[in-house]
Parts: C-alpha cells; sequence; structure tokens
C-alpha cells in the first residue's frame, strides 16, 4: 500500500473509533490468524455481581460479609468489587459504608486476599489460596465449586482463622456481541482463543457459550505473553485483545496488541491499536480496514 493509503486507512480507523498507532499496526493487522482474548472485561461485561452465597459455619450472613468486605476493600480486583457491592446490602442504611480496619493486607496474585479483621485470620479467593494455606476443602464446598464452574461463575471460599467459612459465587455475563464477533472472525478463517487468570472449569463454561474452542486458563500475567508467543513460534501472526494491567505483556508480545478503550491506562499504553468504543466488533473493524488497505491495493 502506499503511505497515502495507509493514511486514508488510519484515517478511516481513527474516524469509527479504532485509533491506529502508526502504519506497521495497520499493516500487520491483516496478516492475523490467531486472536487470544482476555476473559473478564473483554470478552465478558467485566461488571462481576455475587449470585449465590452459602455459609458452611455457624456466622450470621452480615458478620460474615462484614468481615469479608473489611478484607475485599483494600482489592482492586473485580471480583473484590463485586462483593464489597454485594456486602453493603447487609448495612444498615443509616450507618455510613465504612468497614472494619483490616490490618496486614496481603494480595496474593491469581489466588485472593488475606487479612486480620477483628482479630480474626480471614482468607478470600480460589482452592489454590486455601490449599497454600492448608486449608481443607470440605466436600459440600468442593460441591457448589463445581456447580459454579459449570454455570460459567467463579466459586470463591473464604475461611477464617484456618477453617473454611464460606462460599461465594461471583457472575460476569458474556458481553451481548462477543458470540457474534467470535463467530464473524471465524467465517474470516481467523482462530479464537481466550486466556484468562480464572480456573479452568469456569473457563471452559465460559468459552463453550461465546464458541471458542480454545482455553489457556489459570494463567498468570507473564503467562499470557508465553502463550502468545508459543502461538507464534506454531506460525500464526497474533493479536491479542485485552484491557487489564495483567494483559499488558502479552499485548506487547503479540503482533498486534489491541486495547479495550475502557481499560487500564497501561493496557491502552502496551497496545498496538485502541478500540475507543469498547466494542468487541471493532477487532473485526480494525482487521477489515487493514485487509482493504493492504491485501487489494499493491
Ligand atoms: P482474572 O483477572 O482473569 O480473574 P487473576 O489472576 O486476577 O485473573 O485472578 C485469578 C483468580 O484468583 C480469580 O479468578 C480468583 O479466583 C482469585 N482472586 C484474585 N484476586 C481475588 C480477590 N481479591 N478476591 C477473591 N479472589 C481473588
Ligand atoms: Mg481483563
Amino acid at each position: 500500500a502506499t503511505p497515502t493509503a495507509v493514511m486514508v486507512g488510519t484515517g478511516v480507523g481513527a474516524s469509527q473509533g479504532v485509533l491506529i498507532k502508526g502504519g506497521l499496526a495497520l499493516e500487520r493487522a491483516h496478516k492475523v490468524t490467531c486472536i487470544v482474548f482476555d476473559k473478564t472485561g473483554t470478552l465478558t461485561m467485566g461488571k462481576p455481581v455475587v449470585v449465590k452465597t452459602k455459609i458452611l459455619n455457624s456466622m450470621v450472613i452480615g458478620d460474615f460479609y462484614e468481615i469479608v468486605a473489611a478484607t475485599e476493600v483494600n482489592s482492586e480486583h473485580p471480583l473484590a468489587k463485586a462483593i464489597v457491592e454485594y456486602a453493603k446490602i447487609f448495612k444498615d442504611e443509616q450507618e455510613n459504608h465504612a468497614w472494619p480496619e483490616a490490618r496486614d493486607f496481603v494480595s496474593i496474585t491469581g489466588k485472593g486476599v488475606k487479612a486480620t479483621v477483628r482479630g480474626i485470620k480471614v482468607m478470600v479467593g480460589n482452592k489454590k489460596l486455601m490449599c497454600d494455606h492448608g486449608v481443607s476443602i470440605p466436600d459440600d464446598a468442593q460441591e457448589l465449586l463445581a456447580e459454579a464452574e459449570e454455570m460459567a461463575q467463579t466459586g470463591i471460599l473464604v475461611s477464617i482463622n484456618g477453617e473454611l467459612a464460606g462460599f461465594v459465587a461471583v457472575s460476569d455475563p458474556l458481553k451481548p456481541i462477543a458470540r457474534e464477533a467470535i463467530s464473524i472472525l471465524k467465517s474470516m478463517n481467523i482462530v479464537s482463543i481466550m486466556v484468562t487468570g480464572d480456573n479452568w472449569g469456569t473457563a471452559n463454561s465460559i468459552a463453550r457459550e461465546v464458541g471458542i474452542d480454545s482455553v489457556f486458563a489459570e494463567a498468570k500475567p507473564e503467562q499470557k505473553a508465553e502463550n502468545v508467543k508459543e502461538l507464534q513460534a506454531m506460525g500464526h501472526v497474533v493479536a491479542m485483545v485485552g484491557d487489564g494491567i495483567n494483559d499488558s505483556p502479552a499485548l506487547v508480545a503479540a503482533d498486534v496488541g489491541m486495547a479495550i478503550g475502557a481499560g487500564t491506562d497501561i493496557a491502552i499504553e502496551a497496545a498496538d491499536i485502541v478500540l475507543m468504543k469498547s466494542n468487541l466488533e471493532d477487532v473485526i473493524t480494525a482487521i477489515d480496514l487493514s485487509r482493504k488497505t493492504f491485501s487489494r491495493i499493491r
């Protein structure tokens, strides 16, 4: 394509809310054979809500959520925000929404959080977090986890002083357009893959719902980038679509990194293309534009 065609291409992109950072990004996009999608906030709404709670000891639900929220209010994770939002239901309307103080708060990437609240040691997170700290998971809790995963929900466990105390299921629905976007990409001969820090069970259920065949789950940020590199080593030209800080290494590693406009600044900086309107279907707009600019006019 001529420099003029590239300028026109990026201009058309910009007018449609697809910000392309330079001609090279526009050029690479038409060669893409495989797209790696982050799950949370990219394929899903990214606004999880609590859909189920089961207290496994003798605690009253209000007291349970008071302690859990006091811990999670210190976390930036979307799951934490969902839990704190839900916990407010059990607060008195008159009271302000201050939670008890949490001491020694620690956030463990990919696993959860822990803190001491009112002298009680609290942990909120997944199976791995509980296993790492020697908290045994009884059969009823295992069943609740399996049930949640089957329904594409994320099951979260709560332990109090080293004993499993409760279960919380959180749902983060798919974006309405996600399924159709994946199907259109398939018709364009582009393979879609999902990558997530979430557990395998939930990840597989979401993938099934959205029509994606291949999944990398329980992935740490560096692993997301490794997954991209593996696909490149197989001969794929890889685009990565993500919104989070933890997606930025993969956005950089990909041949074309695409950030959701509503995502974090770090992801937007790491990306070659920014989907300003945060519409998933603009992944297709970007590739179409590149194909029109580079495949026809030669
Ligand atoms: P993702 O953003 O894709 O969910 P993360 O690596 O951030 O990936 O988290 C992976 C998993 O770790 C979550 O699905 C959850 O089970 C657990 N986790 C992480 N942070 C928290 C938290 N603040 N509260 C509860 N669970 C958490
Ligand atoms: Mg995300």
